[in-house]
């Protein structure tokens, strides 16, 4: 009898970035690993705008966003996936998890959560409905380690969180919900980003579990830093991107990343720059503790 090998899942990475403010270094660091290490892998690397949070939108950002990572010759393999128009499929996933019994409203106000942002007054036996209520999650628990493929083997935190918010009582789907789902609609098997999420993972673990699917591979680049040892972003002061430097923003992040941007391949054009890179690439170190 002839033996088959199941087939290997084509690589899916994603760069997903939210619409409150215009790239930075930080962000164009992140965008930039992403997209080698999809194309080193030879598979797709798909854009997602998050913009499920409108109070925090800036305007005019998700336009900025798309044409600075054009003007640095990011192209993703998709059309931009807005997640606005994804919330009938957070609406559903509540729904379920609802009528499984997982998902309850919760009307703990915030000044009486705990430290870990729990809930605190046993809200899932109190039936109660959504106006004005976070929905939560009561997540599992168990086999939440994970082996990044930078940071190695993660234990999952000590400490209990189970349960998280699904649907935040101001009416707009949380991010762990929002980046779940998406990430699982668009088959999404390989995330590479900041290191700030690194313990965000669990989590995310923890949803995959519940809704039965397969958590894609991790690798949490060391994000880049400003002056003072602060993560760059926007709040931290960091300065938007000028397309006209794309070489100049693209040999800076490929620094960052651990890459030699001295040879005169990487001293010409962009495009020639992310090829140079290609051809050199390999996952950045972790960050010492
Ligand atoms: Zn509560």
């Amino acid at each position: 009898m002839r033996e088959t090998t199941p087939p290997v899942a084509r690589y899916r990475g994603r760069f997903a970035p939210s619409p409150t403010g215009p790239l930075h270094l930080g962000s164009l660091t992140a965008a930039l690993a992403s997209y080698l290490d999809a194309q080193h892998h030879n598979g797709d690397w798909l854009l997602r705008l998050e913009d499920i949070d409108p109070p925090r939108e800036v305007e005019g950002a998700a336009t900025g966003i798309l044409n600075c990572l054009a003007a640095h010759g990011l192209k993703s393999a998709n059309d931009t996936i807005w997640q606005h128009n994804n919330w009938d499929q957070y609406r559903a996933v509540c729904l379920k998890l609802l009528n499984t019994g997982h998902a309850f409203y919760c009307q703990c106000p915030r000044r009486h959560q705990d430290e870990l942002g729990r809930c605190v007054d046993d809200c899932k036996r109190r039936d109660l409905e959504a106006p004005g209520n976070n929905l939560r999650v009561t997540l599992p628990t168990k086999n939440l380690d994970f082996a990044d493929r930078i940071y190695g083997l993660v234990p999952a935190p000590t400490h209990n969180f189970d349960n998280a918010i699904l649907w935040r009582r101001d009416d707009l789907p949380a991010y762990l919900l929002a980046v779940v789902v998406d990430d699982i609609d668009s088959d999404i098997n390989h995330i590479v980003r900041g290191d700030d999420l690194l313990h965000e993972t669990h989590r995310q673990l923890a949803l995959y579990q519940l809704l039965g699917k397969a958590a894609p591979k991790y690798a949490h680049i060391p994000v880049v830093l400003n002056a003072e040892g602060k993560k760059l972003s926007k709040q931290t002061g960091a300065q938007g991107l000028d397309n006209t430097q794309a070489l100049w923003n693209l040999q800076r992040a490929a620094q960052h990343l651990g890459l030699d941007v001295s040879p005169h391949e990487a001293q010409n054009h962009p495009l020639a720059l992310l090829e140079y890179a290609l051809q050199h690439w390999r996952l950045p170190s972790a960050r010492l503790q």
